[in-house]
């Protein structure tokens, strides 16, 4: 098992190491470990699952079909991708694209936690079931409580994290989008960017 504290802090003082060993099962799934994209002091942070396929073979988080859908509300909130940060509770895919265990959400929670230290974001945004619940530690019913916002203690600093449906749901059922689509306008909102006269690369 690797330390908790072994990084590479030659990247932006939130990358992770790309030989980290914590988790077996994701040692044997992974290409590569895929850690978090975007400004290393942006205002709005994304958290997501986990790489699927695409962002294992190419690095990079969200840049699949879900990513797409991302970028594209990103665009009506008058967010361009590289204005946030984005990143996800695990760095490796997991087999088979199975939802991360306890255990391994677990073993890479630090690095979140350094991540969202690093970046002190003024806003958080968890897409989907398996990362609100992670970051709020509590069960949550994301259809119902998509907007909702709780500040939460992270790493022992208070965050207002913004529950929202992953894209993804949005791919399975089209009636979700403008859900999607509102709570990020919200987050921008909550950020400091209106949508229409400013991005958050202005502030
Ligand atoms: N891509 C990611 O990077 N994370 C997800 O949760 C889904 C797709």
């Amino acid at each position: 098992m690797d330390e908790p504290s072994q990084r590479d802090d030659t990247m932006d003082g939130a990358a992770v190491t790309a030989c980290c060993t914590r988790c077996d099962a994701l040692v044997e799934s992974r290409s590569q470990v895929v850690n978090g994209d975007g400004p290393s002091d942006a205002d709005v942070l994304f958290i997501g699952e986990a790489p699927g396929a695409t962002e294992d073979d190419t690095g990079v988080p969200f840049v699949g079909r879900s990513g797409d859908v991302l970028d594209d509300e990103l665009a009506t909130a008058g967010l361009a991708r590289e204005d946030v940060r984005i990143t996800n509770c695990v760095r490796c895919r997991p087999p088979d694209n199975r939802d991360p265990h306890s255990e391994e959400l677990a073993n890479c929670r630090s690095h979140l936690v350094a991540e969202v230290d690093s970046v002190d974001p003024a806003v958080i945004v968890t897409l989907g079931k398996v990362p609100s619940e992670h970051v709020l530690e509590r069960s949550v019913a994301v259809t119902g409580e998509a907007g909702s916002v709780e500040r939460v203690s992270l790493g022992g600093t208070t965050r207002d994290v913004v529950v929202c449906l992953h894209p993804a749901a949005t791919l399975y059922d089209a009636s979700q989008r403008p859900a999607f689509r509102e709570t990020i306008e919200q987050a921008a909102t909550m950020a400091g960017a209106d949508g229409g006269q400013a991005r958050l690369g202005d502030y």
